[in-house]
């Protein structure tokens, strides 16, 4: 996005706002450098907001270069000022891409470049898991790692020059599929036409299942590695991450650069299990981080924002009160992929997607496919219905990886344009 024009934009709120949060982390992972003002004092919030105090349902305030302000604003209403909330410019394309991760924003430059006429639904901002990645370190070509906003941002930068249409905030819910067209219905009513469709919708983070982890979202509870948040984390605050796999792993080492006490919180007796050996070395050895093992969160404790939690020790069932206002939870995810049932789309046991040779059963094709090859690798059982990274079963979970089968899809997707 232009960051010149956009350097301006000031978002005024108040710590814990749920909604500064989204417009925050939105803006973020497009790559938008923008002003946050945290608002502690009413006389603060009247001078700098323009509202009577921080009780003011008007706040967050959001102002734009040119002057214009939003009070309260919703993330949509937010990229509509910035001209960014697009329709559909056609009325029918040659390959739909449900997901802006790395898979299908790797699917939208190679289809693309290669002539398709693409366009890409994604019902948040650019760069999915990996957006809320501080520092990627294993992604080839990038020697010193790269934030997963800076990759999703160029990643988007090249889909949009070779003519990729990126419709952002809009969720697909249903699908129905005739060979040799897919239409995709979104949440808002919306439909999307294409010759073949993609899906790169990834995972959705894991949840606590805690009382009142939904009122805390965004208000002292973040889901992935919160590399938007950790700059606004005060030095003696305690930050506590949630999850022993990379990706915990690498949110406690970026918090380690900005507060002086990250705790770790692991179920397992060890990181070893499942976690990159370059990340457990730097982990113990930072001074700043503390991990516990074998313990689980139990109950959240607060008002309008997060103050403490519960914490519990598996082994001795000991449990125990800590204050907090930043707990980031790196779970891992789930497929969300209920609307596959409906149109008959093949799921594993744990609803990812099964494509390619997965679908052949001691040689012997899908029931329902009735086409005289196998499917294409990628593809669904389903022609013309194709997925990619984190959501296909037997994926590896990795960026590079996800990116790999996004190009990949695409060849497949042009021998089925072309020959069906
Ligand atoms: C914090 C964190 C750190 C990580 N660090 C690394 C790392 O260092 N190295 C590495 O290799 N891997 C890392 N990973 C893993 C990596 O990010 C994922 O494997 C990768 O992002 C998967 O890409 P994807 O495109 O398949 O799916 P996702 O990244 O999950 O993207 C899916 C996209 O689809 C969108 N979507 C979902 N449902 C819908 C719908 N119905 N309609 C429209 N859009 C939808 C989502 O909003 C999302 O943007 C990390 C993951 C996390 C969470």
């Amino acid at each position: 996005m232009d960051n010149n024009e956009n350097s301006v934009i000031k978002l005024l709120g108040k710590h814990g706002s749920a909604e500064a949060y989204a417009i925050r982390d939105f803006l973020n992972r497009c790559g938008v450098n923008f002003e946050w003002v945290e608002l502690d004092r009413d006389e603060q919030a009247r001078d700098q907001a323009q509202v009577t105090g921080l009780d003011d349902s008007r706040l967050p305030v959001c102002v734009f270069p040119d002057g214009t302000r939003l009070e309260h604003p919703t993330v949509r209403q937010v990229i509509e000022k910035l001209g960014w909330f697009q329709n559909p410019s056609r009325s029918e394309y040659d390959l739909s891409i449900y997901g802006a991760g790395p898979a299908g924003l790797s699917a939208a430059v190679y289809g693309a470049s290669e002539g398709l006429r693409t366009v890409v639904v994604e019902r948040f901002a650019v760069g999915g898991q990996a957006g809320s990645s501080p520092k990627i370190e294993n992604y080839l070509g990038f020697p010193q790692g790269v934030s997963g906003a800076e990759l999703a941002e160029r990643a988007r930068e090249q889909a949009c020059r070779f003519g990729a249409e990126i419709l952002f905030l809009r969720e697909a819910v249903r699908g129905e599929f005739e060979p040799g067209r897919g239409t995709g219905y979104l949440a808002d009513g919306t439909k999307i036409v294409a010759r073949a469709s993609l899906c790169a919708t990834g995972v959705d983070y894991r949840r606590l299942n805690l009382p009142n982890e939904e009122r805390f979202h965004g208000a002292g509870i973040y889901y992935g590695a919160g590399a938007s948040e950790a700059s606004l984390c005060g030095p003696d605050e305690h930050v506590f991450v949630v999850g022993g796999g990379n990706s915990g792993a690498q949110a406690a080492l970026h918090f380690s650069r900005y507060v002086s006490k990250v705790t770790m919180v692991v179920r397992d007796e060890s990181l070893k299990k499942s976690v990159s050996q370059y990340l457990i070395d730097r982990v113990l050895s930072s001074p700043r981080i503390e991990l516990l093992t074998l313990t689980g969160v139990t109950a959240l404790h607060g008002d309008n924002v997060l103050r403490a939690i519960t914490l519990r020790n598996k082994r001795t069932g000991k449990e125990w009160m800590e204050e907090t206002s930043w707990l980031f939870l790196c779970l891992g995810g789930d497929p969300q992929t209920r609307w596959a049932v409906e149109v008959g789309i093949m799921r594993d046991e744990a609803g990812y997607l099964v494509t390619g040779p997965d679908l052949l059963k001691n040689g012997q094709r899908p029931d329902n496919w009735k086409l005289d090859r196998d499917p294409y690798y990628l593809e669904t059982n389903i022609p013309g219905v194709f997925a990619a990274g984190d959501v296909r079963h037997g994926s590896v979970k990795r960026c590079a990886s996800a990116v790999g089968e996004g190009a990949m899809a695409v060849t497949f997707i042009h021998r089925y344009v072309m020959n069906g």
